[in-house]
């Protein structure tokens, strides 16, 4: 019998911890203590030791955690910071907050992610930092790019939303730059009961610059020193996040067998490219994201890649497209005046990827009802 198969499914995963974070949720309700306090500090010390880095600051968004980290640097103003045309929007949109400038540089197609041989060409004296972003889960090389962020004396803040638990030559992201910034979100793999987010780092002074920076900028009870924001992390989402946090090793093991499984039923079928870790890397497999080739000879006019999402909706399976538009060619970017066919990597991607259901949960039986469907709507 076949059912519809959702791309997350996240009350699959609360049936199988409903105990523990129901616990964990009643005695925060019973401890009076909503914001901030013990669970949330507690948290944060679980969260440093988990990515194997000294300083863990919960904050309220994974676009927070970018707004905060920036803010700690001191980058502003006529700084420029260079990160991907090919991400969710608020990996460029926390540079334009703190008013500086995002400068784009195209992907690898094999990646998705900054294409490190451009790198170093878009650097000027301008440039403060460089945001990399281990997109759906696969790290950036960041031996190559710490080697190029240090010979040209740049910061490095790392975009860590989609790849928590995610290494690189045996070291796990957030642990490389001088921040590491995680989002909390429901989708993410480590995901609350609502928004959340944090910043890592191995530099005290720039954690305590954050603490202050996320609490209206004050040290001390009604002592401010700088304009801050309200940007802390509840303690329900503190409690849920510390449960989550014990599990997140085995679903990221879980993720690893579905992509490994997809990479089984679908490595044959003709006009696909399949997503593949670079080498000394492991994934987080936050996505499973593929790119449909379109055929030489279309039967249809328009997207090939839109089609085939359809054709796999009318069958009950969900997919969707990260992302349909670089963020060089978004209107809000408009003003920095990008072309059109200056990113061609990064704009033949957002023609071309889809992301099929994955989640920790998803079974063999549904992938192969996916892998069927997709072999269906391929000419
Ligand atoms: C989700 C996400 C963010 C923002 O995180 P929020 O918690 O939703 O604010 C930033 N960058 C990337 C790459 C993301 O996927």
């Amino acid at each position: 019998m076949h059912h519809s198969i959702p791309l997350l499914d996240l009350k699959r995963q609360y049936k199988t911890i409903a105990a523990e974070v129901n616990a964990a949720v009643l005695a925060v309700l019973a401890s009076g203590q909503y914001i901030g306090g013990p669970t949330v500090e507690e948290f944060e010390r679980q969260f440093a030791n988990y990515t194997a880095t000294r300083e863990c600051v919960a904050c309220h968004s994974g676009t927070d955690a970018l707004y905060l980290a920036l803010r700690s640097l001191n980058i502003g103003p006529g700084d420029q910071v260079i990160t991907s045309p090919f991400t969710f929007i608020a990996t460029a949109e926390a540079i334009s907050l703190v008013s500086a400038t995002p400068v784009f540089v195209d992907i690898t197609a094999q990646t998705f992610n900054l294409d490190l041989d451009q790198l170093a060409g878009a650097i000027t004296e301008k440039t403060r930092a460089i945001i990399p972003v281990h997109l759906f889960g696969q790290p950036v090389d960041m031996t190559r790019l710490m080697a190029i962020a240090q010979a040209n004396h740049l910061a490095v803040i790392e975009d860590c939303a989609q790849a928590v638990g995610a290494d690189w030559a045996g070291q796990k992201v957030g642990s490389f730059g001088n921040i590491g910034c995680f989002s909390f979100y429901p989708t993410k793999n480590l995901g609350g009961c609502g928004d959340g987010g944090a910043v890592t780092t191995n530099d005290s002074a720039i954690a305590a610059r954050i603490r202050m920076l996320r609490d209206h900028g004050r040290r001390g009870a009604y002592f401010h020193e700088a304009v801050g924001v309200n940007s802390r992390l509840d303690a329900l989402q503190a409690a849920v996040l510390q449960v989550k946090l014990r599990h997140s090793d085995a679903w990221n093991a879980q993720r690893r067998a579905v992509a490994h499984r997809y990479h089984q039923l679908l490595s044959r079928i003709q006009g696909v490219i399949l997503p593949q870790e670079l080498a000394g890397s492991q994934s987080a497999w936050n996505q499973f994201t593929l790119r449909i080739l379109s055929p030489s000879q279309p039967s249809q006019p328009g997207n090939y890649r839109d089609q085939i999402r359809a054709g796999l909706q009318c069958q009950g399976i969900s997919s969707t497209v990260y992302y349909p538009l670089p963020l060089h060619l978004q209107p809000v970017y408009e003003p920095l005046g990008y072309q059109s066919g200056q990113f061609p990597v990064a704009e033949r991607a957002t023609q071309e990827v889809l992301s099929l259901p994955m989640f920790p949960e998803l079974l063999p039986e549904e992938q192969e009802q996916v892998m069927h469907s997709l072999k269906d709507c391929l000419i």
